[in-house]
């Protein structure tokens, strides 16, 4: 495969990062998936945009990124998957320096490294129609979790956690409410309203939460912003959650508990054939 590499098209195999990259030294970086519909990128720009406020946020020198665009279409093409499902994986960091907490000099360049590989929807899509269970873990990261950093140990536990319980995600939860999954956004169903945590620092506002809430506004699907307490789960009829390449995933049992009587509820159906639909125009 080839890849992009500070400014350059290689076979992966021929990448090499510095030792002192400060993406290895501190997890200084941030990053992105993309998923592409047969070849197709799906809110490309959405993504690019995150990573722009991500660098303002964390003080990059450079923070203008649209030209990631070209990158992500020559890469689909020079990989022979201009009509293949795929994913696109981009990473900056704050470039290689001798290890010191500080910045280094603002002349120094920022590491990009960006890679596209093959798809194969059909697990997630069986997951999509069958939906996934799901455990909660306590919430142990920091408090920018709105910042696609590349630091994940907390949702790497959390994720190895729901793997070995031998379920779908592990849902974050911090002062009783459940705010997101290691990999994915949440929301909840309660009398017909979509219930999902108000974008702040201790979520990731994902770029399929906010289609997803488009979807729901134009479905005529009320939408509450606001925490669904672990305390009040029996109020609620469905649960799901959403991401990248999970896009809108119901989760038919929590804890060990049914939800919605173990099978995935109405909302959910009729929010995955949104999805269906603007993928559709792609
Ligand atoms: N929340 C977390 C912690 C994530 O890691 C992700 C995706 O990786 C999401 C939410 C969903 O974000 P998106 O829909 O932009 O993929």
């Amino acid at each position: 495969m080839i890849a992009f590499f500070n400014g350059q098209y290689l076979p992966r195999e021929e990448i090499f990062v510095s030792p002192d990259d400060r993406g290895f030294l501190f997890a200084d970086g941030l990053y992105e998936v993309v998923l592409c519909v047969q070849g197709k990128p799906f809110c490309l720009q959405e993504h690019i945009e995150r990573l722009e406020r991500g660098a303002v946020q964390l003080h990059f020198p450079v923070s203008e990124f649209m030209w990631l665009h070209k990158v992500v279409a020559e890469l689909l093409q020079k990989n022979q998957l201009e009509n293949s499902d795929a994913v696109v994986y981009m990473q900056i960091t704050r470039g290689a320096a001798p290890r010191n907490h500080p910045f280094p000099s603002t002349e120094t360049p920022l590491t990009t490294y960006v890679f596209v590989r093959p798809f194969d929807q059909t697990p997630a899509e069986e997951a999509r129609e069958r939906g996934i269970a799901a455990i909660t873990v306590a919430d142990q990261r920091w408090a920018r979790c709105d910042l696609k950093t590349i630091g994940l140990m907390a949702n790497i536990l959390a994720n190895q956690q729901a793997v070995e319980a031998g379920v779908g995600e592990a849902i974050f939860v911090r002062d009783g409410v459940l705010l997101e999954g290691s990999h994915s956004n949440f929301a909840g169903v309660r009398n017909g309203t979509l219930v999902t945590f108000p974008a702040c620092h201790r979520i990731l506002d994902g770029v399929t939460r906010q289609q997803t809430l488009a979807i729901a506004s134009s479905l005529g699907i009320p939408v509450a912003l606001e925490p669904v307490f672990a305390n009040d789960l029996g109020s609620y009829d469905e649960f799901m959650v959403l991401a990248t390449t999970m896009k809108v995933t119901p989760i038919i049992r929590l804890d060990g508990r049914d939800i919605g009587g173990g099978v995935p509820g109405e909302v959910v159906r009729r929010l995955q054939k949104g999805f269906l639909a603007l993928e559709a125009r792609l």
